[in-house]
């Protein structure tokens, strides 16, 4: 079963809980002896590493055993860069503190994609941007992004309001929001959240200091909405 590590936290003295997703799925797994570094399986106790994993399942014990593991892609081979190793530490974040059980089991194509996005040399913070939307779409968190939210128009679309949920025409805006986002900005906020899992977003040419803006503001949301404080962001923003 292909899956990918999301977090390992100490059972008894070496042995560890593993939570991982795989396809529609979102479970946990007693792995020994994996907290010494020693063991065969050392290698999944770093979060995201994608592995095939095989397990036996006992009647006496809730947890399913790890058997045997064999790495398909481990982030350690994503730490040619910093930033690279600061996504992979916010993607977690994001799904560790954001998503229920249920919401975890819906995302694991889009880890994958991420992952290979990093592997490939996609821009780091486009890979950030694109996955923290996903996890607000997931969270119930949707934005009107097609037209004006309070008067549908499609026309002169001059705001963003993270309060009220998406788009603001002008003449709706009434001089609230027209000055937060640039068209370039408004348009890249649409491409996020119409976004698919699949989503090739190289496909704009937003400048550095545009994303790392959206990012803040994406980071504040979850923060006043999620009651989520991101550590991770901040290595990012700072
Ligand atoms: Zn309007």
């Amino acid at each position: 079963m292909k899956c990918i590590i999301l977090s390992v936290v100490q059972y008894k003295e070496k042995d560890a809980i593993v939570q991982a997703i795989s396809e529609n799925k979102s479970f946990s797994f007693l792995a020994r002896g994996i907290l010494d570094p020693k063991s065969k399986n050392a290698m999944i106790n770093n979060p995201l590493t994608v592995v095939e994993l095989e397990l036996s399942e006992r009647e006496d014990f809730k947890y399913s055993i790890l058997k045997s593991a064999s790495i398909l892609l481990s982030p350690l081979q994503l730490m040619d860069k910093l930033e690279k190793l600061a996504a992979i530490q916010l993607i977690d974040e994001l799904i560790l503190k954001c998503l229920d059980e249920e919401e975890k089991a819906q995302i694991f194509t889009a880890v994958l994609k991420v992952l290979h996005d990093l592997k490939e040399g996609v821009n780091y913070l486009d890979v950030i941007l694109f996955f923290t939307a996903l996890v607000l779409k997931l969270s119930g968190y949707g934005f009107e992004v097609d037209h004006c939210l309070f008067c549908k128009s499609k026309k002169d679309i001059v705001g963003f309001s993270f309060d009220d949920g998406g788009f603001v025409c002008q003449n709706c805006d009434e001089g609230r929001f027209t000055n937060e986002f640039s068209k370039e900005e408004l348009l890249f906020l649409r491409l996020l959240f119409k976004a698919r899992q699949s989503e090739d977003l190289t496909h704009h040419n937003l400048i550095e200091i545009s994303k790392i803006k959206m990012l803040r503001r994406l980071v504040q949301f979850i923060k006043d909405n999620l009651g989520v404080s991101l550590k991770s962001a901040q290595l990012i923003l700072e």
